[in-house]
């Protein structure tokens, strides 16, 4: 400052000088000053022009080069926009990654203002209420979001808890959805809108209600059974025979109940055991052979004393030198399942084949194909839940829990196999298994 005073300072004087030498005192003295006054004023205004012009062009690049009072303007200038749009894209930076962790969310997050007008929302959000970014920015929510009971909650303005509001989801895999829906004041007034899908935490309740419900029925009704017979033996004076009858009724539920029990504890057991070994490997051919000895026993029990038994064919011819990985427990309880259905189903007489292939891309296969009634379409996608039963009085009076298939699906899953069933009405049905190449293993 002291060097532009003193640069103004020396204009005047030289004006002075110049004018006294031309004009002569003391005139010349007064107007060369003058004179050096505004040609120091005209030199500075054309610089600091210079300077406007250059903030005007928002480039930082195009800073005029200057000296003195306006090149340490310049330079001063240039410095602080600089570290201020450093400052800029720091915080765009920093809003941009928080932007982007909010995206990542697994919940819907919405952002909205005093008046409910969506400012923003994740993809998850768009994806939960089918919100259309573009087209929903700035739209009132109450609008978008017409559920009565949001609308309900929303009005209420009473935000310590969720609610629960149904969603269809548009486009591929359209279905109804269930989300739980909280908002959140902050700020000035704005809400925060988190959403998040519960359908799945639905359906599993729903499944846990009705596995108990399953469970105690199963359960019940031989117990009240059984507590009737209690009561008669207590009660009557009975004769010798007559006791020996009902103890025998009794024997029977009690079984029952022991193997629903059994067949749920073997269940909790595959849900919570390590994974079955690839390297243990088990021949196949004692496996058929347990089975085919299994079915016969059985089809014996429930064909005597005057049905006709089952005609039971076993292919073994692939069998012998074939190992599978696996659990043999696990597999052994998984095949005869299998066979003892079809033994359990088809009326005595009926023809049962059980066979076992190994196809030429490694792979191999376990099939089951009864005479039996068959089942009607309707029932195949269900047969492997929990006690889905198509004929219930047949599998109860053959020992049936309904827990039969929902373990060979479990043994399957645990072996990376599948199981395919495929039936017809009035002619029979063909159960077969599908493992992997990998856990098959021929000499
Ligand atoms: P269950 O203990 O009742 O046999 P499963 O889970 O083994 O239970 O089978 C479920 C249902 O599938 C059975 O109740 C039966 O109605 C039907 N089912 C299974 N295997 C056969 C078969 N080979 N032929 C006809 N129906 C079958």
């Amino acid at each position: 400052m002291l060097f532009r005073f003193l640069t103004w300072l020396l204009a005047q004087a030289l004006g002075a000088g110049l004018g006294w030498l031309v004009w002569g005192a003391p005139q010349g003295l007064w107007w060369g000053s003058l004179l050096g006054l505004w040609a120091a004023w005209l030199v500075d205004a054309t610089r600091g022009a210079k300077f406007l012009r250059w903030l005007k062009t928002n480039d930082l690049q195009q800073a005029p080069s200057l000296s003195g009072f306006w090149g340490d303007l310049t330079e001063r200038s240039r410095r602080w926009v600089r570290a201020l749009d450093q400052q800029v894209s720091n915080s765009e930076g920093r809003l941009q990654d928080f932007l982007a962790a909010i995206q990542a969310s697994p919940n819907g997050v919405v952002l909205l203002d005093p008046e409910g007008r969506i400012e923003w929302c994740n993809q998850t959000a768009a994806t939960h209420f089918s919100f259309d970014e573009a087209r929903d920015h700035r739209q009132l929510i109450g609008n978008l979001l017409r559920d009565p009971a949001f609308l309900k909650y929303y009005n209420a303005r009473d935000f310590s808890h969720d609610v629960v509001v149904s969603a269809r989801r548009r486009g591929l895999g359209a279905r109804q959805t269930s989300i739980s829906v909280q908002l959140h004041l902050y700020g000035d007034s704005q809400m925060l809108m988190l959403s998040r899908d519960i359908t799945a935490l639905q359906q599993a309740e729903a499944m846990r209600r009705d596995f108990v419900a399953n469970v105690s029925h199963e359960i019940r009704t031989p117990l009240t059974v059984l507590s009737g017979f209690i009561e008669t033996l207590q009660n009557l004076p009975l004769e010798k025979q007559e006791r020996a009858h009902y103890l025998r009724l009794m024997g029977q539920q009690a079984n029952r109940m022991q193997s629903v029990v059994s067949d749920l504890l073997t269940l909790s057991r595959l849900e919570g055991s390590p994974l079955p070994s690839s390297t243990e490997w088990i021949p196949v051919a004692s496996l058929l052979a347990h089975c085919e000895q299994e079915a016969k026993s059985l089809s014996e029990v429930i064909t005597s004393p005057q049905g006709r038994p089952h005609v039971l064919t076993v292919d073994t011819s692939m069998a012998a030198q074939c190992d599978i990985a696996g659990s043999s427990t696990e597999l052994q309880s998984a095949f005869s399942n299998l066979v003892n259905n079809a033994v359990r189903y088809t009326p005595g007489g009926g023809q049962i084949e059980v066979m076992w292939r190994v196809l030429p891309d490694g792979h191999a296969e376990f099939e089951v194909k009864d005479s039996g009634p068959g089942i009607a379409p309707e029932h195949l996608p269900r047969l492997t839940e929990r006690f889905y039963r198509v004929d219930r009085s047949r599998s109860r009076e053959t020992g049936g829990t309904g827990l039969g298939l929902a373990i060979v699906k479990h043994v399957l899953q645990r072996h990376d196999a599948q199981l395919d069933i495929q039936s017809t009405l009035g002619v029979g049905s063909r159960f077969t298994i599908r493992l992997p190449a990998a856990r098959i293993r021929q000499a």
